[in-house]
């Protein structure tokens, strides 16, 4: 019944539901299903589908850290310092970082990519959402920067997870897409990798039905995986750390919520980190470097 994960990810079962993870990751996280409360239009919006997503990462309500998401490319950085995310109103933003393990961040999404990111050296992590508008904004390269500016990651420690979104197999576009990357600062060269004359089906991924077999006048059939990569790679990630589900939310309706295969009846997923408890100090408890 579930798609075969590659690439690292593999199936678990928690409180709330099944659930991808990847263990490249190697901190707390998980990427929900549509069987969480979550993946109930009529649930989506209540604290306690949320409350979910936070316990099953071990933190309690006041601790889970979201967005009012806008399709935009601004970050909230939620330091240990600070007073718990949920005392709080949600502010607009798609990226969120911190280096506070006791903070689940979480981002929602029923097509978009949802991005996951952690340091292997520091353990500050990033959840970061990327719809297309996202994507021409530079969702992917601005968390990579925001968490180098905050909190000093350098791109050779991350390890980037996207976890499942609507793909070329199913994802047809207007010319306003295309326009967007173009105008984004994209070239002509690249968005032939990212734009097909057809859909992209592969044996894992289906398209969905309906789809014409060719595009339609001022369409592409776009691949938000491949240019996801790309801007991860320009910003200095090793392709060894980006790792990518490629399974398609419109390809599995019984497993994933998909705006464009359900509209408003569709759920949504949450993909939510936290971070990992800071290293213990190289210096032995009398101050000395431990040997
Ligand atoms: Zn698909």
């Amino acid at each position: 019944m579930f798609p075969k994960p590659s690439d690292g990810f593999g199936w678990v079962q928690v409180a709330g539901g099944h659930a991808l993870v990847c263990e490249a990751l190697a901190v707390p996280h998980l990427f929900t299903t549509r069987s969480w409360a979550l993946g109930s239009a009529s649930e989506a919006d209540r604290p306690a589908a949320w409350d979910l997503v936070g316990r099953s990462l071990g933190s309690d309500a006041g601790s889970l850290c979201r967005a009012h998401q806008v399709h935009g490319a601004s970050v909230i950085v939620r330091r240990m310092s600070e007073p718990p995310c949920g005392s709080q109103p949600l502010e607009q933003a798609d990226i969120i970082i911190s280096d506070d393990p006791s903070r689940v961040l979480a981002i929602q999404t029923a097509d978009c990519v949802p991005l996951l990111v952690a340091d292997r050296r520091t353990g500050v992590v990033a959840a970061a959402h990327a719809g297309w508008k996202g994507m021409a904004a530079g969702v992917p390269r601005k968390t990579i920067e925001a968490l180098a500016c905050e909190f000093g990651s350098r791109p050779s420690d991350l390890v980037v997870v996207a976890g499942p979104s609507v793909g070329a197999c199913c994802y047809e576009v207007g010319v306003e897409v295309r326009d967007a990357f173009a105008q984004g600062g994209f070239t002509e060269a690249l968005l032939p990798h990212w734009f097909f004359a057809a859909p992209q089906p592969t044996a894992g991924n289906p398209s969905m039905p309906g789809l014409p077999a060719q595009r339609r006048a001022d369409h592409w059939f776009f691949d938000g995986w491949s240019a996801t990569r790309h801007q991860l790679e320009e910003a200095g990630i090793p392709a060894s750390q980006i790792h990518s589900a490629a399974l398609c939310t419109a390809s599995h309706p019984e497993i994933w919520c998909s705006y464009r295969r359900g509209g408003k009846t569709a759920g949504r997923m949450a993909a939510a980190i936290r971070a990992a408890s800071p290293r213990p100090s190289p210096c032995s408890r009398d101050g000395r470097r431990a040997r």
